[in-house]
C-alpha cells in the first residue's frame, strides 16, 4: 500500500508531466494551456495546434457537456490523460407565449439567398485562422457602454426556441470607437451584411476569433494586421439592430465563446 502511494506522487511530481491550464472552466470560457514544447495534445480526440514554446488554446460552447479529456503525449512519449469537468450555466430565458401565429415573418427568396451568402462568408473567416500567438496576450473591450445583451440569452416564442445570443451587446452612440480587442489578422470587413451590418472578423491564431457587428463604418480591409486597440470601425446600428451597439462574440473554432468571460469586467 505505502508503495503504491509513493509510486503515485512520484508520477504526479515528475516535472515533464507539468501542464498548466488557466482560465473560466465553465460553458463559454476559454482555456490557455502550457506543456513542454514539443508535446502533442488534443481535447476529445481533435488535435490542438501547439506553439513552439507548448502553448496552446481551446474553449467550450454554449451548450458543452459537463466533461472533456485533455491527452498530452509528452516529447519522450509519455502519454498523459486530463479530466476536465465544465461547469453548467444558467442561461437568461424569455418565454413569451400567445403571440399572433404568423408574427415572425418569412423572407424573400432574394433575401434569404442574401443570408446564406453572409452566412458562408463568416463561416469561411472564421475557418480562416493562422498560428500567430496573438490570443495568448489578453483580450481588452472593443468599446464601453452599458451591457445591453448577455451571452447564451435565448427566447422562446410560443414554444419555439429561437436562435440563442452568443455575443455580447454593448450599447454607446453612433460613430463610438470600436478597438482590437487582441491583435490580430482581418478575415472579413464587410459593410452591408443583411442581420449583422457593418461586421469584421478578426483572427487572433490559433482558431480564437472576434466577430464584431451592426458598425457604423468598417475602417479595417481583408488581410490587414491590427494591433491590439488599434481602431477598426465604429459603433452603429446597421443591420436588423434596434438601437446603436456593439455586439461582439468570440469563437474557438465553431465553439462560441463568452467575450465576458474571456475579456473579465469591462473597466471604467
Ligand atoms: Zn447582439
Amino acid at each position: 500500500m505505502r508503495m503504491i502511494l509513493a509510486a503515485a506522487v512520484f508520477l504526479v511530481s515528475t516535472p515533464a508531466l507539468a501542464v498548466d491550464l488557466v482560465g473560466e472552466f465553465r460553458q463559454g470560457g476559454m482555456i490557455l494551456g502550457a506543456a513542454e514544447p514539443g508535446s502533442e495534445v488534443s481535447l476529445d480526440g481533435n488535435v490542438l495546434s501547439v506553439t513552439p514554446q507548448g502553448r496552446f488554446v481551446f474553449g467550450f460552447g454554449r451548450d458543452h457537456g459537463p466533461d472533456a479529456t485533455l491527452a498530452i503525449t509528452h516529447p519522450d512519449g509519455t502519454p498523459q490523460s486530463v479530466s476536465l469537468s465544465i461547469a453548467p450555466r444558467d442561461y437568461d430565458i424569455q418565454r413569451i407565449d400567445g403571440l399572433p401565429q404568423g408574427k415572425v415573418g418569412g423572407f424573400s427568396e432574394a433575401t434569404l439567398k442574401r443570408i446564406q451568402a453572409d452566412n458562408a462568408q463568416v463561416a469561411a473567416a472564421r475557418a480562416n485562422t493562422d498560428l500567430s500567438e496573438y490570443f495568448l496576450d489578453g483580450f481588452i473591450w472593443p468599446t464601453k457602454g452599458r451591457i445591453s445583451g448577455v451571452y447564451g440569452s435565448q427566447r422562446v416564442l410560443n414554444g419555439e426556441p429561437r436562435r440563442p445570443h452568443f455575443g455580447i451587446d454593448i450599447a454607446a452612440p453612433t460613430g463610438t470607437p470600436v478597438v482590437a480587442p487582441a491583435s490580430g489578422t482581418v478575415t472579413l470587413a464587410e459593410s452591408d451584411h443583411f442581420f449583422t451590418g457593418g461586421i469584421v472578423i478578426l483572427d487572433h491564431g490559433h482558431s480564437v476569433s472576434s466577430t464584431l457587428f451592426h458598425l457604423h463604418s468598417v475602417d479595417v480591409e481583408v488581410g490587414q494586421r491590427v494591433d491590439k486597440g488599434q481602431l477598426i470601425g465604429t459603433v452603429g446600428a446597421t443591420g436588423r439592430a434596434t438601437g446603436p451597439h456593439l455586439d461582439w462574440r468570440m469563437n474557438w473554432g465553431s465553439q462560441r465563446l463568452d467575450p465576458q468571460l474571456v475579456a473579465g469586467p469591462m473597466p471604467e
